[in-house]
């Protein structure tokens, strides 16, 4: 039995660089799994249903909140936004982490439920440098800008519930640490127990 995987939720002020860096931390680290969010916001250019998102009607959504196929949903600006539960333990238990990126309303939801999870925070240099990130994305209305600055300062304060903070300066370095942190957790002794007894008991 492979040891279970770790459930690693990622949050964040929107324009902080989660979706690149968990991108990046895909790529270099090949036993972590994506897990696809459902919501009701449109797509963007280039974004493809099931790569980022399910996207969903208002009603499916519903229906998905209604039969309880979501770990956890919020409304995050005016959107739903949810985290199907149908594969996370099935992973978990072959042994692969999975990694979730979600906004603060859902990481203190799955707090709540997975004591175990690993709960990172990212935060951007500045408040200036997150507002010049968001219009330098460019895919976001003036109205839209204005009130993820708003929740962004709010968000900030959440930070405080989770169990590491990165502050992304610069894209790789952010990367590089989001990585040590889940190959550090991957060696915690609670999660070796086995091993240990195996080489103990010249098993293996
Ligand atoms: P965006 O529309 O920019 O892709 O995402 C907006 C916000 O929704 C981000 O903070 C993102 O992390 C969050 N989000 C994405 N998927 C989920 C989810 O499944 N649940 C929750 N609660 N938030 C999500």
């Amino acid at each position: 039995m492979p040891n279970r995987g770790n459930l690693i939720v990622i949050s964040g002020p929107s324009g902080t660089g989660k979706g690149t860096i968990c991108k990046k931390l895909l790529t270099m680290n090949k036993n972590i799994f994506y897990s696809v969010s459902a919501t009701t916001r449109r797509p963007r250019p280039h974004e493809i249903n099931g790569r980022e998102y399910w996207f969903l009607s208002k009603v499916d959504f519903e229906k998905m909140i209604e039969e309880n196929e979501l770990l956890e949903w919020a409304n995050v600006y005016g959107n739903y936004y949810g985290t199907p539960s149908e594969k996370i333990d099935e992973l978990r238990l072959q042994g692969k982490d999975v990694l979730l990126e979600i906004d603060t309303q859902g990481a203190l939801n799955v707090m709540k439920q997975v004591a175990d999870g690993i709960y990172i925070f990212l935060l951007p240099p500045s408040l200036d440098e997150l507002e010049k990130r968001i219009r330098r994305r460019g895919t976001e209305t003036e109205a839209v800008i204005k009130r993820r600055l708003d929740a962004a300062a709010q968000e900030i304060a959440l930070g405080t519930h989770y169990n590491y903070v990165i502050v992304n300066r610069n894209l790789s370095r952010a990367v590089n640490q989001l990585n040590a942190i889940v190959v550090a957790e991957r060696c915690r002794t609670g999660r070796n127990l086995e091993i240990i007894n195996k080489i103990k008991n010249r098993e293996i």
